[in-house]
Order: C-alpha cells, then sequence, then structure tokens
C-alpha cells in the first residue's frame, strides 16, 4: 500500500488536494501490485513508500512496517548485505547506475539466488527506488545444468573432432604409402624400357603384381569410406534371403586358407549343427567375416592359431572368430567399434589400416539386426562374438531377394584380392 502520511505532510494540504493524490496513489498502487514480481518502493532511508503483496509475502511480511532495513540485513547474510547497501546508495547518488544485479540470499535457512532491479523514480520533489526482487534460484539452477550439458557437448565434440583429425592423418598415410609404391614401379619400369633387353617377363610380372596389390589396398580404403558415408547419410538397404549359413561361413573361411598359411597360422572351423538355413545378407555377412578374419590373419603371430565356431538357439544364431593373437587391451575394448579409433595410433607403430573397419563391421551387423561383442586380452588373444537373427523368410520374399542380391554379388576372388591386400 501506498502511505500518504510517508510521501507528505497531509495536514498541509486542502481536500480537493488531497482527493488528486489519493487518486493517483490508487494508480501507483494498483500499478505495483500487478507487476509479476515481488515490489517495493523505498526512499534512500530505506522507509516503505509502497509495496505489493508478492513483496510481503516473498519476506512474510505479515505485520505493517515502516522500514525494510532489517528485513533486507536478515535475508542478505555474510557480506551480501553491504555489496547491497553498496549498490542501493549509488543509486540515489547516479541515477545511470547498473540497473541489475544477483545476490545470495537465506530464506527458511534454504540459499536462494535473486536478481535485484532498481529505477529511480520521482514522486512529487523527490526520487525514489522502484525495487524489484526475482528469485532465479531455479532457473540459475537449469542455466548451470545447461552449461554443464553444454560443456559436456562441447567436449565430445572436441574429442571427435580430434580423433577426424588423427584419421585423416591415418588415411593420408594409407593413401600415400601404396601410391608411392605404385609411382616408383612404374617409374622403374619406365627407365627399362628405354633399355628393353634388361627387362625379363619375370621382372614385368613381380612389377605388376607390386601394382596390383597396391591398388587392391587403396581400393580397401576407398570401399570402407564409401561404404560407412553410405550409412551415414542414411542408405541402409538390406537384402534378406534364407541360405544355410552353415555352409556359407564355412565357404569363407575356406577361402582364405591360403592367407592363413603363408602366415604360418592353423585355421579352423566347426559347428554344432550340420546346416541351418536363416535369413541374412550374403554380402554383408562376407564382409562382416572377412574383415574379423583379415584382422586376425594380421595380428596373431606365426604358429596361432584361429578358430570360428558356430552355434545357435532358437532365438539367435552365434558366430565366433577367435584368435591367440597379441590381444587388445583391456582399456581400449571399449573405443575399439568407434570409428576411426586404432589400438596404437602413432603412425611408427601400427600395422596399416585406418581404423574403420570394425566400425563398419558393428554397423552392419546392426543393420542385419544382430550385435557384436568382444572379448578380448594382450598376450592371449581375441573372441569377436556375432550374434544374428535366427529367422528364415517366407519362401516367397526370399525368393524375391535372392534376385537382388544375385545382381549385387561381386567375384568373390576379387573381394578377397582388396579385403586381404594388407596382409
Ligand atoms: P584397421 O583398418 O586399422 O585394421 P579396424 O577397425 O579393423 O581397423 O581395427 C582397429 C584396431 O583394432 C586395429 O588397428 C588393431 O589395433 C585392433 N584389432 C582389431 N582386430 C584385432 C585382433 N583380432 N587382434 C588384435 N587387435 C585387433
Amino acid at each position: 500500500m501506498l502511505k500518504n502520511d510517508n510521501l507528505y505532510n497531509i495536514e498541509n494540504f486542502d481536500d480537493q488536494y488531497i482527493r488528486t493524490i489519493a487518486k493517483r496513489n490508487k494508480l501507483v498502487n494498483d500499478l505495483i501490485e500487478y507487476l509479476p514480481h515481488p515490489c517495493v518502493i523505498l526512499d534512500s532511508d530505506f522507509k516503505i513508500i509502497a509495496s505489493n503483496s508478492l513483496l510481503r509475502d516473498f519476506f512474510k511480511i505479515y505485520a505493517d512496517i515502516n522500514n525494510i532495513r532489517e528485513i533486507l540485513e536478515a535475508f542478505f547474510k555474510e557480506g551480501q548485505f553491504d555489496v547491497f547497501t553498496d549498490w542501493f546508495y549509488i543509486f540515489f547518488k547516479n541515477s545511470a547506475h547498473i540497473r541489475n544485479i544477483i545476490l545470495n540470499g537465506t530464506k527458511d535457512n534454504i540459499c536462494q539466488k535473486v536478481q535485484l532491479s532498481g529505477n529511480l523514480i520521482p514522486l512529487e520533489d523527490k526520487f525514489y527506488l522502484l525495487l524489484t526482487i526475482t528469485d532465479i534460484t531455479n532457473s540459475f539452477d537449469e542455466t548451470n545444468k545447461l552449461f554443464a550439458s553444454n560443456n559436456e557437448s562441447l567436449k565430445e565434440a572436441l574429442i571427435s573432432e580430434r580423433r577426424k583429425s588423427e584419421f585423416f592423418l591415418n588415411i593420408s598415410h594409407d593413401l600415400r604409402t601404396p601410391i608411392n609404391v605404385i609411382l616408383g614401379t612404374v617409374q622403374l619400369s619406365e627407365l627399362n624400357m628405354r633399355n628393353i633387353s634388361g627387362l625379363s617377363v619375370d621382372l614385368m610380372e613381380r612389377r605388376v603384381g607390386i601394382i596390383k596389390q597396391n591398388c587392391y589396398r587403396l581400393l580397401k580404403l576407398v570401399n570402407n569410406l564409401i561404404d560407412i558415408s553410405r550409412l551415414d547419410v542414411g542408405y541402409k538397404s538390406v537384402e534378406l534371403c534364407n541360405f544355410d549359413i552353415v555352409a556359407k561361413v564355412k565357404d569363407i573361411v575356406l577361402s582364405i586358407t591360403e592367407y592363413a598359411e603363408n602366415r604360418a597360422l592353423k585355421l579352423t572351423f566347426s559347428s554344432d549343427a550340420d546346416a541351418l538355413e536363416i535369413a541374412c545378407d550374403t554380402d554383408k555377412l562376407e564382409r562382416i567375416m572377412y574383415n574379423l578374419l583379415s584382422n586376425a590373419i594380421k595380428f596373431t603371430r606365426q604358429g596361432g592359431n584361429i578358430d570360428v565356431h558356430i552355434s545357435n538357439d532358437n532365438n539367435w544364431v552365434t558366430i565366433t572368430v577367435r584368435d591367440n593373437g597379441i590381444g587388445i587391451p583391456k582399456e581400449k575394448i571399449k573405443y575399439i567399434f568407434k570409428r576411426f579409433k586404432q589400438v596404437n595410433a602413432d603412425l611408427t607403430s601400427r600395422s596399416g589400416g585406418s581404423g574403420i573397419g570394425l566400425s563398419l563391421v558393428k554397423s552392419l551387423v546392426e543393420l542385419l539386426k544382430g550385435s557384436i561383442s568382444l572379448d578380448s586380452s594382450p598376450d592371449i588373444g581375441s573372441t569377436f562374438t556375432i550374434k544374428l537373427p535366427n529367422k528364415k523368410l517366407s519362401a516367397r520374399s526370399s525368393r524375391k531377394n535372392a534376385k537382388i542380391a544375385e545382381a549385387n554379388v561381386k567375384s568373390n576372388l576379387e573381394r578377397l584380392k582388396i579385403e586381404f591386400s594388407d596382409i
């Protein structure tokens, strides 16, 4: 309530003037009352000229009081009241003062953050301070939470950026090595061509072999990049058709025997069931298996073992690819299916590869509605376990998809040369 006796010495006014003042004061009172925040009009001695009910509720002012200083002192404890009074007094000296400050208060033993907004207003011949108080405790918490979560996202974005840079560094290295080999071989042949007598068929064949091998390496890299980018932009076609997964995986394993033998590795295949027909995508299954098997060969020392096994229950077909190679440290396992991640990221100790193979494998397995996991220990070996749904399509849908799949089939020999080009 705007208190006339706080503003004027009413005794000196005539009736007409008092009525005019009363009318204007009612307007001010109504205005303050409708403000959406606790609000008070004060003189420079903290004398209350007017206040709204939100302010009285906020400070639990139930009695008729003239001065708010004590209440504010109780609310702003420990140094905060001094900050408040500095801000308050400067207002009356300099109207161009900072209008808003945020302070800590305590109400019912609970800390609160309040924003104080002030504005000098002229009433009659003097200036008074219109003070509004906004409780921002919750929104401050929200802002802090938002800030914290933005901070997390920023951290993740920075990590992802760094991974990308490492990836581009790796990929540049992987592109440069085969290109240099191809260029060197071509340059040598060019020199020999000037002296045709020094060129034997054997030598030429060897050089063409080197060029081809390195072209396959480049193709493997580019194929992986294309596949992963296609998945990223949402190209996720799966051509499911029914086939015997035991026979298919056995074929895949047999087809790489030569690569394993060249490294003196023992490669075995076993299955609980002799045959098991499920709906799967041949092309994707080959990509997955070749990727895991080429890693197993790459990271297992001479004389080591690689075993592929198939088991099944009513819901899942489980394929395990187990090696007794160099293994992967426990702390790296959770990153291994992440894109661009290599266990040995530094260029000197790594064994080639861009670190996208396993992330592609994971995406492909998930496209087939399956899952992949890894169990590994350094110097003991690694076991990759793939679970695929043990489901069949109706004969009609399977036949339809088989036609599309056939059209997409790539020469197995060519695929092998590409997938195993870095072994
Ligand atoms: P890359 O193209 O570099 O081989 P991958 O995603 O296929 O990429 O593999 C990522 C890394 O995981 C490899 O660089 C290697 O360090 C590790 N890795 C994958 N498979 C095996 C394995 N069977 N044994 C040991 N380390 C492996």
